[in-house]
């Protein structure tokens, strides 16, 4: 027989009642009140998460939480927006526990009081496939003023925040049978470290006050470095020409690399950094430079945009010779 599950009704009010909003009116009406501040407009933003795709679905609940969150919270950074809320979206699989919802919850409230980001409303459903969820982030910017993905300008200097590629190293050392190979030659701190970097995003919103004041564009690495970086630059025909060695890795990714030098490519088109790529005018880069010192995060110079002739984006090698990426970024289609 089946164990004895709280109703829908039972689960919100039990689990997510108490991570909601004031103006949510404890999850018990059909919807939600959301009043952005006097002169700033809502900038509002979604990403679905799918088991075995996003996360394994044996993952700690409490990290397919924070993630669902985190993700939505780096795409708000880069667009230099300050959290307000958020919606959930649950599809729980046939075979759910309420232990399972508990953890979850408990996961989400966490990451809601950290990022002081609560919970407007939702949906839950049964669904005969795999656990998926949705998040819909809400974030504020003054009137006029969210930063753009497709406004790079001729001689803007780009720039990256922490470190690529640590995030799909550590699912290709998830996806190893046995975790063997690339899991052996690292020391245990490092695949540790790498593991961590995929199951738990770190969005970049210390970032969010100078992209917002110095930024002419900004947008999340979430689908690879080269791809998102190759779409940022195509959108005004620009280019951009560098040094692989000046792509910021952590020094976990650098031994995976030098273990193994085709890694290199994987780190830089496997996605889900959810780091931030800024571009900035000429006569601000000063300007932010000194803000993001401050910061915890260090944000790292690429180079300046330049006009395109023909490729967009080069990256070197050791030897001055182009690294030739036959995959940019991670796609689902
Ligand atoms: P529906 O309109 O689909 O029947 P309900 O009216 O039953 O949904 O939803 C009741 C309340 O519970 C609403 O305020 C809704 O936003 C909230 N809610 C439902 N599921 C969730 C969830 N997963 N997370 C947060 N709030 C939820
Ligand atoms: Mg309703």
């Amino acid at each position: 027989m089946t164990p004895l599950r709280p109703t829908e009704f039972e689960l919100i009010a039990k689990y997510f009642a108490p991570l909601s909003a004031p103006n949510a009116f404890g999850l018990l009406d059909d919807a939600a009140i959301v009043t952005p501040p006097a002169g700033h407009d809502l900038v509002i933003t979604k990403d679905m998460l799918v088991a075995g795709i996003h996360f394994f679905e044996a993952d700690p609940p409490e990290a397919i939480a924070a993630k669902a969150l985190r993700v939505n919270l780096s795409d708000l950074a880069a667009k230099g927006a300050t959290p307000l809320g958020f919606m959930l979206g649950l599809a729980l699989p046939e075979n759910w526990q309420p232990e399972w919802v508990e953890r979850f919850a408990t996961g989400l409230g966490y990451n809601i009081e950290t990022y002081n980001c609560p919970l407007y409303g939702g949906d839950t459903v049964r669904a005969s496939g795999g656990l998926t969820l949705s998040i819909t982030a809400f974030g504020t910017v003054p009137t006029g003023k969210m930063v753009r993905r497709t406004t790079m300008q001729v001689g803007d200097s780009i720039y990256v925040s922490g470190t690529i590629g640590d995030s799909a190293l550590g699912l290709k050392i998830r996806k190893s049978p046995n975790r063997a190979n690339l899991q052996k030659q690292l020391k245990r701190e490092e695949s540790d470290y790498l593991l961590n970097r995929y199951l738990l995003p770190q969005p970049r919103v210390e970032l969010s006050d100078a992209i917002l004041r110095y930024a002419s564009a900004c947008m999340d690495v979430s689908d690879g470095f080269i791809g998102d970086l190759t779409k940022m630059l195509n959108a005004n025909t620009l280019c951009l020409s560098l040094d692989a060695i000046s792509i910021p890795l952590s020094k976990a990714a650098k031994n995976a690399v030098s273990v193994d030098p085709e890694l290199l490519k994987l780190a830089l088109t496997g996605g889900d950094d959810y780091e931030l790529l800024v571009a900035v005018p000429p006569d601000d880069t000063q300007a932010f430079e000194q803000a993001v010192k401050k910061l915890q995060t260090p944000v790292k110079y690429l180079g300046v945009a330049k006009q395109a002739e023909s490729v967009t984006l080069e990256i070197r090698d050791k030897k001055g010779l182009p690294i030739i990426f036959n995959t940019k970024s991670y796609t689902h289609f």
